[in-house]
């Protein structure tokens, strides 16, 4: 995987069906991308087992979907219409706007200065961008503006006449939705703390930088888990959300070596604990998901703005408090991306050929299996069993071909199993299925079929 280059991705993704750019046929629109037929598979998969492991499976966890639109009072009360913002400049040969901190991280990377970016302030970073001379990456000269905050938030308008509009935001996060419900689900689900709401949600960023795929977008979806607790708890729930983030990651079969954490050196004034986990993407290690103390910010501001108690009553002990929040925030394209790195493999084989195979979980796997009828006789058959599986899985048929290509298009998409019906098959009922990693072929009962592929995407 270490010389896979993101065009070679991006290449293989537009090829196979994964993801295609968006907007195409206008020349598309930077920092946009479509999810194909595989690639859309591929995300319904990762939100599914995600929400298993981190609602399903996890304790006191709540789920909720809350509307994009929220009501413009939510983000004066977040912070973000006064400060979520990135510093920009603009190249003045070409025009073109640049984050600032990002220029210098990836001038710092290549040129291997250890230098943290988070706490620099504007003139510092001015400064370090004067004395390195750190080129404009389109034009390659070093004529920049000064840095200005820019803010980060999508505008729209809502209202019936023109002089009723009233502006609103695209969501730049999914939390606050989990934020604002705290109350609803507390009292509907009688949710006793230590607690969680879970939300997979899109969020919009106008992110000034073009971002190595969909790595970085302008809109994309979040899987969110906030974990209400008590500030005495806190620290060993942020201990613990580290441990599930990362397990999550190393049971979805990204190597160890390959992740890591990496501590905030810069905290929010209010945070009393954050880190990132870092994935080695083929342009570097960069952020994954992160896991954040957030004490009770949160919730004392929405109590603040709103008017509204945002306090737990113990039970127990009869004690009122605010809760504090640990939260942990993974991109959902950002994850997929990651996939796509991990599971991609250009193997050779014997006999001179290469094949393109992707080693996705079988869970993420678009389709689960592919049913190669040998020969054009044996459709009918290869029709009979595609039909009884699709009622249980993702399942596709490929009747074209040799059986060789056959595979290889199988692999490329990282099709778990591929099932073959020959003339066997009519005769004592048996099918073969090669797995995709191994190559192996077994020879299995078609009614056992189901129960095989069962076991084999388990998560
Ligand atoms: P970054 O430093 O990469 O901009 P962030 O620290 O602003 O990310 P958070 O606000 O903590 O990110 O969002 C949580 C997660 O959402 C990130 O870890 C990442 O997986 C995802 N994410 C954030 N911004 C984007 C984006 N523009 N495109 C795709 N995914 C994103």
């Amino acid at each position: 995987m270490k010389d896979l280059t993101m065009e070679k991705l991006v290449n293989h993704c537009k090829t196979v069906g994964f993801v295609y750019r968006g907007s195409d046929i206008y020349d598309g629109l930077a920092n946009t991308w479509d999810y194909g037929p595989v690639g859309v598979e591929l995300k319904n998969n990762i939100k599914k087992v995600w929400w298993k492991r981190f609602v399903q499976e996890n304790d006191n966890t709540f789920g909720v979907d809350a509307a994009i639109l929220m009501n413009p009072r939510v983000w004066e009360a977040s912070g973000h219409t006064t400060s979520f913002a990135d510093p920009k400049m603009d190249c003045k040969e070409c025009k073109r706007r640049e984050r600032a901190d990002n220029l210098i991280a990836d001038y710092a990377k290549k040129h291997k200065i250890d230098i943290v970016v988070d706490t620099m302030s504007n003139e510092e970073m001015e400064a370090f961008i004067a004395k390195h001379k750190v080129a404009c990456p389109t034009c390659g000269k070093c004529n920049w503006s000064s840095i200005r905050q820019f803010n980060l938030m999508f505008e729209t308008s809502r209202g019936v006449t023109d002089e009723s509009q009233n502006k609103i935001y695209l969501r730049p996060e999914t939390a606050q939705g989990e934020f604002v419900n705290f109350l609803n689900v507390q009292r509907t689900s009688r949710a006793k703390i230590p607690f969680g709401i879970a939300q997979i949600g899109k969020a919009f960023r106008n992110e000034i930088t073009p971002g190595n795929f969909i790595f970085r977008t302008i809109e994309f979806e979040q899987m969110e888990h906030q974990f209400f607790c008590k500030e005495e708890d806190s620290m060993k729930f942020y201990e613990e959300y580290k441990q599930k983030a990362l397990n999550f990651l190393l049971d979805l079969g990204f190597k160890k070596e390959e992740l890591r954490f990496h501590d905030h050196d810069k905290l929010a004034f209010y945070a009393a604990a954050a880190c990132d986990i870092e994935y080695l993407f083929p342009m570097g290690w960069s952020e994954v998901n992160g896991i954040h103390n957030r004490t009770n910010y949160d919730l004392s501001r929405h109590q603040e703005f709103s008017g509204k108690a945002m306090t737990y009553l113990d039970p127990t002990t009869n004690e009122k408090f605010v809760p504090y929040d640990i939260e942990y925030s993974i991109g959902c394209d950002r994850l997929l991306l990651a996939c796509l790195c991990n599971a991609y493999d250009e193997q050779k084989l014997d006999g001179g050929d290469t094949r393109i195979v992707m080693h996705f979980h079988p869970a993420i796997a678009p389709y689960k299996v592919a049913v190669l009828p040998l020969q054009k006789d044996l459709n009918d058959k290869a029709r009979e069993i595609y039909k009884s599986l699709q009622k249980q899985f993702m399942v596709t048929i490929d009747e074209a071909g040799s059986i060789g290509k056959r595979y290889r298009r199988q692999d490329q998409i990282g099709t778990p199993l591929c099932l073959t019906v020959d003339f066997d098959t009519l005769n004592d009922g048996t099918v073969t299925l090669r797995d995709r990693d191994t190559m192996e072929q077994v020879r299995v009962k078609t009614e056992d079929v189901a129960k095989y592929v069962q076991e084999k995407i388990a998560f």
